[in-house]
């Protein structure tokens, strides 16, 4: 097998962006991604509309032509999917990266299909694949999801959604306007203030009108088949229950990271350490592209401000191989 120059972990927005800058330049690349196009996209909530108008999601300033300012979930998919298509990139979809060892002439990867030799690696894995767990009984219960998909599904049900920021806001209004009797359990004291401002309004009135019910400055303590307990400031109290949407967020995979070699900072940030002008990790030649740079603060990036990560670490590669060609 050809022994890459490049190869992308990942097949989202920036991994996406990545592998065409690297064509664009003329380098031996893939990307593996182990799900479809856009994976983490794909497995977004199928009503769910961006905070970002569409040239802001733009890669490469290839337009991106949406119906309203703010393009929706199924709109990007096939913005995306265009970009792959259209650029006959070179991706591998289904396969998942699970080892990558470095050695004397860069690295070999390791996917559950094959294995790859490269020069250099960029991992942009985002962070969609591992919930923050609420870690209560009764969180592995059928009933309980961390991720929200369809409002029909929970039509005529009682339904808890725990969280405060705009997958928890989005998935509460949508459901109740799809006739769920919706009570949303929210940790701190108000809505968040990252909540898209043109929904915050929306919520704020709902609950305030009663349709919606809140708790705020309150936690789940357990879950169980048909009810929940909550702890709030007036004390315990019991809700009957049908359906849990626990959306409290998403993290990276901090183990794959580490057991890349990469070092994390050792406060509850878990910053993973990387060069901003080139991008590259403490392990010479491996890179990180977009939210993953984040660690813990995963609001930090997004397509809009790491879609420049592409440029950055082709730029880097390219200087490298021309240093050593020149040396
Ligand atoms: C509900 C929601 C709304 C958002 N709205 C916006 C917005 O309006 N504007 C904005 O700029 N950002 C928004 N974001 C954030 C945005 O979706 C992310 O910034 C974007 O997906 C990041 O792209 P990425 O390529 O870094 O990561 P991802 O899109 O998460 O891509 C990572 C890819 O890596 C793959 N992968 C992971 N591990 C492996 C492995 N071991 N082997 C192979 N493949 C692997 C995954 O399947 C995935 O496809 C939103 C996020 C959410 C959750």
């Amino acid at each position: 097998m050809e022994h890459l120059d490049l190869l992308i972990i990942g097949g989202g927005p920036i991994g996406i962006a990545c592998g065409l800058e690297a064509q664009k330049k003329g380098l031996r690349y893939v990307i593996i991604e182990k799900g479809p196009i856009v994976n983490s996209l794909f497995n977004y909530p199928i009503n769910m509309q961006f905070f970002s108008s569409s040239e802001k999601l733009e890669i490469d300033e290839i337009p991106f032509i949406s119906k309203e300012a703010k393009p929706k979930r199924n709109e990007a998919l096939e913005y995306y999917r265009r970009i792959v298509t259209s650029n006959k990139l070179s991706i591998q979809l289904f396969e998942q990266v699970t080892e990558v060892h470095k050695n004397s002439t860069g690295f070999t990867v390791i996917s559950d299909k094959h294995s790859y030799t490269a020069a250099h690696i960029i991992v942009a894995t985002g962070f969609y694949d591992l919930p923050n767990r609420i870690n209560v009984p009764g969180e592995d219960l059928p009933k309980v999801s961390h991720y929200y998909k369809d409002p029909h599904f929970y039509a005529s049900q009682k339904l808890a959604v725990i969280g405060a920021s705009n997958s928890a806001v989005d998935a509460a209004l949508e459901c109740y306007r799809k006739g769920a009797d919706v009570t949303l359990i929210i940790r701190g004291s108000e809505v968040g203030q990252r909540v898209k401002y043109w929904v915050r309004p929306d919520i704020i009135n709902r609950i305030k009108e009663g349709s919606i019910k809140a708790y705020f400055n309150a936690q789940v303590t357990e879950i169980r088949e048909t009810e929940l307990t909550i702890d709030t400031p007036e004390g315990d109290i019991v809700l009957e229950n049908d359906f849990v949407l626990a959306l409290t967020g998403y993290m990276p995979n901090f183990e794959f990271l580490q057991k890349l070699g990469i070092i994390l900072s050792d406060d509850k940030k878990k910053l993973p350490q990387y060069d901003p002008e080139t991008m590259e990790t403490n392990v010479e030649g491996l890179y990180l592209a977009g939210v993953i740079c984040g660690g813990m603060e995963t609001h930090k990036w997004f397509i809009e401000n790491s879609r420049v990560h592409a440029k950055i670490i082709i730029k880097a590669i390219l200087k490298k191989n021309s240093a050593r060609v020149g040396a």
